[in-house]
């Protein structure tokens, strides 16, 4: 995360340059690190081969020694999009600019210890490219390190109207700005000049923008080698020292101390606003709030977070933690990804919610259009839910009325494995494994289902046909009264992270061909790239009737589930009776949540999985299986650990005895690291744009953990 902003114009020629320079010499005579940083520099001469910067060149003259940096030079004078055009060169692109920031800036740049400006060129949508305006940049900036913007304009004739349309289209885009500056480009009548201050700073006020410069117009900057210069150079740094103040100050709420009062300035939204002191956060989700799996009585301590970005997470206290979790399988692009939270906050501008009885939308269609052709052959009907537990309950249901329409009433159970986990509604939880699935205190209320051992052949061992001979007793006793297999393919997530053979499903789509049962995937954990291939039924090559997708669907930005069905099921589901005595549910599915379809998360999902499509996944994802075996088989070695085993993006540690959660929580985060281990568990799933060091840190904290835990069990 960055700490400065994002230096643009009201127009051309605004005076961005100066500010910039002017600001440089602020922070520094404030004793603050600066550099100032030109994505695209357009209007260039080259001389002996050696491009020349013109903005540049106007840091040094003005603030001589800053550090500046510029990331590519353009010839022509006009907009980077023409002048790359001109120079038969390629546009420069958003994520491009992006990426080299992120690599030529300096490590204290990138920590968010010195302040960074980032000078736009021309105003809000000079475009960047065919596609892509300044406002992208901004955006993006925004979405990942958090820049707020300083809007810079010129005080002369028709600046108000520029001025307006410039903060009505940040406002559009959540984007207000830090404030606004008037810098004076040229003599003018005073009579105008006091009048443009008045009115913009009364226009800005209203926006929650204070106006915190009218720079004078200091004709000695014209001419760096007058006389004057010198004190031209230090009425400039002056007059910005508290624009330089409030940045220095949003580094200092962001990065330094908790904040004691309830208002602080918000740097994000650069308003005042309400915000909970840190301690009654606390003590409020102590008396008031349920955590997952947690008593509300005698709860776990929990931790604020504030803010999170790539693949950290930032605590009240300033700390930042490697994430190793994705937030439990979803945040596989990170944090803040700016596509993602582009999508959102377009989509929230037009239309958050719609009721979907009766109305569709775009961003529904589009999904459907985007996830058809990944999906598994022959699913083509989606129904688009609010969570992963709720699309079980569809799926279930579905396969129930599915046999009922069909004549076959005693169909009505369904078959599930040991050690699978399915969400914690009440269908869903009884297709949960028996024990850790809490059967044993609903019994007598739950549904009761038929369960298997979970396969025992190892992903990576030869397939033993006798795993599955429960399977086959069972639908050869039971098979009539069996509606639907339900598995998690390949890899049995919250209920113990085990990897079985894919094998196993091929044969288990073989019983159900042959009993009469549907075949419901539960892809929710698995789906979207995180075994190594998009869904993990491919690794078996088999395609069931009902497949359940949720958690990375939307990057986890959202929460949306989908239940998609083969055409079959949906026919089936539509079926009228043709014989007396058959039920009849009118042709219709009986299901309809207030949240069905909705466009937020809709819009989000079709971000997310055009992000993950265009991404290099595979590779990312065979890099982070590849390293998590290599820096995680060294814990087999301790006498404390039961198992190590590795799929794809996921590796885990088995322990011989249960681990005190609390007790390693605070190990974890100690090491600077967000690892959540249950039961004998200790396992990582991390974002899939993880960069190697980050996931070395995670690495060696499971292996300290496993070495301190196996150490004091010897003990
Ligand atoms: C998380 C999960 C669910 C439940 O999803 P929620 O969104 O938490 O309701 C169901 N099945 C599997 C395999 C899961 O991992």
């Amino acid at each position: 995360m960055l700490k400065g902003c994002f230096i643009t114009g009201s127009d051309t020629d605004a005076g961005k340059t100066v500010v910039t320079a002017g600001l440089l010499a602020a922070c520094r005579a404030l004793g603050a690190d600066a550099l100032a940083v030109k994505p695209v520099q357009t209007g260039c001469s080259v001389s002996d081969g050696v491009m020349t910067a013109p903005d540049i060149l106007r840091y040094q003259e003005l603030a001589p020694g800053a550090q500046t940096l510029v990331l590519e030079t353009l010839e022509a004078v006009c907009s980077p999009c023409l002048a790359a055009r001109l120079a038969g060169a390629q546009a420069p692109a958003v994520h491009g600019l992006l990426a080299r920031l992120e690599q030529e800036l300096s490590p204290v740049a990138r920590q968010g210890r010195g302040i960074v400006l980032v000078e736009g060129a021309g105003g809000l949508f000079a475009p960047l490219n065919p596609r892509e305006t300044m406002l992208d940049l901004i955006r993006a900036l925004r979405a990942r390190h958090d820049l707020p913007v300083l809007l810079v304009a010129p005080n002369r004739v028709g600046c108000i109207n520029h001025i307006l349309l410039s903060l009505e289209a940040l406002e559009a885009r959540s984007l207000r700005p830090l404030g606004l500056i008037l810098t004076r480009t040229g003599e003018l009548e005073p009579a105008i000049a006091e009048d443009n201050h008045a009115v913009t700073a009364e226009h800005a006020r209203r926006f929650g923008v204070p106006l915190l410069a009218d720079i004078p117009y200091l004709a000695a900057l014209g001419d760096p080698r007058g006389n004057d210069i010198a004190i031209a150079r230090a009425e400039l740094a002056r007059c910005l020292l508290p624009a330089a103040k409030l940045l220095l100050a949003g580094r200092d709420a962001a990065g330094g101390e908790p904040k004691r009062e309830a208002e602080a300035v918000s740097l994000h939204s650069g308003k005042r606003e309400v915000c909970l002191p840190p301690e009654e956060v606390l003590a409020i989700d102590r008396d008031h709030l349920w955590h997952p799996y947690t008593s509300a009585l005698h709860p776990l301590p929990v931790r604020e977070a504030t803010s999170a970005r790539g693949c950290r997470i930032r605590l009240r206290d300033g700390r930042e933690l490697v994430d190793g979790m994705s937030s439990w399988w979803c945040a596989i692009h990170g944090y803040g990804h700016p596509a993602l939270v582009a999508a959102l906050q377009d989509q929230a501008a037009k239309m958050s919610h719609v009721m979907f009885g009766g109305l569709t939308h775009e961003p529904a269609a589009r999904l459907a259009r985007l996830l058809l052709p990944l999906l598994p052959a022959g699913l083509n009907r989606l129904f688009l839910v609010d969570s992963g537990s709720v699309a079980v309950e569809v799926a279930i249901k579905m396969a129930l009325q599915y046999w009922r329409l069909a004549g076959r009433p005693k169909k009505t159970r369904l078959l599930a494995l040991r050690g699978g986990y399915h969400g914690d509604t009440t269908g869903a939880m009884s297709v949960c494994d028996p024990v850790t699935g809490m059967h044993t205190l609903f019994s007598g209320v739950l549904w009761r289902q038929y369960f298997v051992e979970r396969p025992s052949c190892r992903f990576d061992a030869p397939f033993d046909p006798a795993c599955m001979v429960a399977a086959e007793t069972l639908f050869a006793e039971r098979g009539e009264e069996i509606a639907a297999v339900i598995l998690e393919p390949v890899l049995q997530g919250a209920g113990g992270m085990w990897m079985y053979h894919p094998e196993y499903l091929r044969h288990m789509r073989a019983l159900c061909d042959a009993h009469d049962a549907l075949l419901i995937f539960d892809e929710i954990a698995t789906g979207f790239g995180r075994t190594g291939v998009f869904f993990a039924s491919e690794h078996a090559g088999v395609a069931p009737d009902i497949l359940c997708l949720g958690k990375a669907l939307t990057g986890g930005m959202m929460s949306l589930a989908v239940t998609a069905a083969s055409e079959g099921v949906a026919a089936g589901l539509s079926r009228r009776p043709n014989a007396p005595g058959l039920p009849d549910a009118g042709g219709v599915f009986m299901h309809g949540p207030t949240f069905m379809g909705n466009p937020l998360a809709c819009a989000v999902a079709c971000a997310s999985v055009e992000t993950l499509l265009v991404s290099p996944w595979q590779a990312r994802v065979q890099a982070i299986e590849r390293q998590l075996r290599r820096e995680l088989e060294p814990c087999r070695a301790f006498s404390g650990v039961a198992d190590v085993r590795v799929l794809g993006a996921v590796g885990v540690v088995e322990m011989r005895n249960p681990v005190d959660v609390a007790v390693l929580q605070d190990f974890f985060v100690d090491r600077g690291v967000w690892i959540r281990p249950f039961g004998r568990l200790i396992y990582l799933m991390p974002p899939y744009v993880i960069d190697e060091d980050e996931l070395s840190l995670l690495t060696a904290a499971v292996a300290d953990a496993a070495r301190v835990v196996s150490q004091a069990g010897d003990a």
